[in-house]
């Protein structure tokens, strides 16, 4: 009888164990966790992302995670908050998020000339003014103020990485670097003396030394930059090229920049500027050329088959009247293409990218009388990862994904000529402009936030470049 009751109790014990025990073991054992998140240097967080990624991709609501100088993530907030925490964090609702913009041609220090002479063919501007001018005044002083000046308004304006030719090269390395700024930056070389070297042995061996001195740094790319086919001779275009390439540096130079350029050089070398720098062994992967607005249909296949970037410059186009460059002819043969402002003094006069953006489109449209020829997604294109393919840095900057470095922008978009929006390229390259950046940041670390850039300071800045405006009209003006 104990037995069967025994027997019987065995089942009920069960039967009410695993009644009562199931919700008791899902009481006691601890509730599962949350993975832990992750920490990131920095979280941006909130806002349309445009990536520029090989799929375009827009993401609405976005977040972006930085470790270090490098974006590890990029996708919905909700995924990327799920899994980050941002030691630093910016919040970007309500803003556009762009990969910093890329001003693949320029000459940062001459924003100290900005305004002095205007409206002249580049022949005359060159040789009866700026030349003239940047003999009296240019020293390496003048440089760095006049680089501080660009690097405030670049990083005011979006732009995050630069292609610069000018002298005295160092000094606006270490500037740009002070400032947090990334720089492709080539000491120029002309064929008489100029500013800060006046031979082309000194040219050489102080271009030589900057070259060594900035290897492997993690902003600054130092460059060499031959002026042009029309001021330099054979062979000081092959001892730049050759010196650029013992040292694996890019090699900047403009070409077929005028008509007069190209007739020149047709006349005395029975080649147009393109065709004759490569029979001399100059084009390559290397070289950047600024301009190339006279380039044939021969001319653009030479510049695809060597590799070479371009960037295209329409504002200074324009305003010296140099010409059109076929940008759409360009895109279709595959051509590196970005886009420059061109040095902010007779050619321009600022260092706005929003604006040359802008422009790009409008001048394709109206000089081929059709408003299909260049839109608004392929003018931020050349500002973003076209500037990054023309100087050859598509692996490390121009789009916003994992792996690439954290060069960044943020847009405001609640400004009367903002609203509404209906199509987010149309409203960066058409409407916003460059005071519509509120924050920037650079290889990972924020530059600018809120609208206040905080590596330099502004009004001191500001002042020096009114001092030296003083001392440029002084040394032009005429002997009393
Ligand atoms: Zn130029």
């Amino acid at each position: 009888m104990i037995r069967a009751r025994i027997r019987f109790a065995v089942p009920i014990f069960y039967f009410l164990f695993s009644i009562f025990a199931f919700p008791l073991a899902a009481q006691t054992t601890p509730p599962a966790k949350a993975p832990a998140k992750q920490r990131v240097d920095l979280l941006v967080s909130g806002g349309a992302i445009v990536t520029m990624d090989a799929e375009r991709r827009v993401i609405e609501d976005g977040a972006i995670a930085v470790r270090g100088d490098a974006i590890i993530a990029v996708g919905p907030r909700a995924e990327i908050e799920a899994k980050y925490v941002g030691t630093h964090f910016l919040s970007a609702r309500g803003r556009i998020v762009l990969p910093g913009l890329i001003n693949t041609h320029t000459h940062v220090p001459m924003t100290l000339f900005r305004g002095l002479a205007d409206d002249l063919t580049l022949q005359d501007w060159l040789e009866k003014c700026i030349f003239p001018a940047e003999a009296k005044n240019v020293t390496e002083d003048f440089v760095i103020w006049g680089t501080r000046l660009a690097v405030l308004e670049m990083i005011r304006g979006g732009t995050t990485t630069f292609a610069d030719m000018y002298y005295f090269e160092d000094a606006i390395a270490r500037t740009t670097k002070a400032a947090g700024m990334r720089g492709v930056l080539g000491e120029s070389m002309l064929d008489f003396p100029v500013p800060d070297n006046k031979t082309h042995a000194a040219a050489l061996a102080y271009t030589e030394n900057f070259l060594k001195k900035w290897q492997g740094d993690p902003l600054i790319r130092a460059a060499v930059a031959p002026h042009a086919a029309f001021t330099n001779s054979e062979e000081s275009l092959k001892d730049a090229a050759a010196l650029a390439r013992r040292y694996g540096a890019p090699i900047l130079i403009h070409v077929s920049e005028t008509k007069r350029e190209n007739d020149d050089i047709r006349a005395k070398f029975g080649a147009s500027p393109v065709a004759f720098l490569d029979r001399i062994g100059f084009l390559g992967p290397d070289v950047l050329a600024a301009h190339c607005v006279w380039v044939d249909a021969a001319d653009i296949a030479t510049l695809v088959k060597r590799d070479v970037g371009c960037a295209h410059n329409p504002s200074s186009n324009m305003m010296l009247a140099s010409g059109v460059a076929p940008v759409g002819d360009m895109l279709r043969a595959g051509l590196r293409l970005g886009l420059g402002t061109d040095g902010p003094a007779g050619s321009n006069n600022d260092l706005n990218m929003m604006e040359e953006m802008d422009l790009a489109a409008k001048l394709q449209k109206v000089s081929r009388m059709d408003p299909r020829a260049l839109s608004a997604q392929q003018a931020l294109e050349l500002a973003t990862i076209g500037g990054a393919r023309a100087l050859h840095m598509e692996k490390e900057i121009g789009s916003l994904e994992a792996g690439k470095k954290a060069d960044l922008v943020l847009l405001r978009t609640d400004l009367p000529h903002a609203v509404p929006g209906y199509n987010v390229y149309s409203t960066i390259v058409y409407t916003l402009k460059a005071s519509d950046v509120v924050t920037v940041v650079i290889n990972g670390r924020t530059v600018m936030q809120d609208r206040r850039v905080l590596t330099l300071n502004e009004a001191g800045v500001l002042a020096k470049a009114r001092e030296f405006a003083e001392k440029v009209k002084q040394s032009l003006a005429p002997p009393k």
